[in-house]
């Protein structure tokens, strides 16, 4: 069965703090060949989830676990020849799959979690790692 469009859907996202650019997408693909996260795992990719949102994928972007592998590192607003901010689209769609109960906001929150541990992981390991570099030039 084929799944029913939203034509407003993109209206809609631009409409909301972090969607106002959507439209400005032309579909390049420069956000998916500089996302971390496409390098590791072939199947994630921000063009994609901004053609979804502009043909008015709806349901499937609301329910797909795509929207939640992005980790917000902002390497493809920075990148995007249009300005169309894909990474703070993705947020307003995950707004959205909250607000509409794709999601539950504990599970929600248990994802920014993992964000906040992976970001603390990293600053502890560069900290042992220039920790012991240092001891090792003193004892030197
Ligand atoms: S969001 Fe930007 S970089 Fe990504 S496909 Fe659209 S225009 Fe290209
Ligand atoms: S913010 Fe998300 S989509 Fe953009 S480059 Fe980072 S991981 Fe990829």
């Amino acid at each position: 069965m084929a799944i029913k469009a939203d034509p407003n859907f993109k209206k809609e996202i631009s409409m909301m703090p972090g969607g106002e650019n959507l439209l400005q997408c032309y579909l390049c693909g420069t956000c998916t060949a500089g996302c971390p996260v496409s390098e590791i795992d072939d199947t994630y990719s921000p063009r994609t989830i901004m053609r979804l949102a502009l043909i008015g994928s709806r349901k499937e972007l609301l329910s797909s676990p795509e929207i939640w592998k992005c980790s917000q590192c902002h390497v493809c607003v920075a990148h995007c020849p249009q300005d169309a901010r894909p990474a703070d689209v993705i947020r307003v769609l995950r707004n959205l799959a909250v607000k509409e109960g794709y999601i539950t906001p504990e599970t929600a929150c248990r994802f920014d979690r993992v964000e906040e541990e992976i970001r603390s992981m990293r600053i502890s390991m560069i900290k042992r790692t220039i920790e012991a570099e240092f001891a090792e030039t003193e004892e030197e």
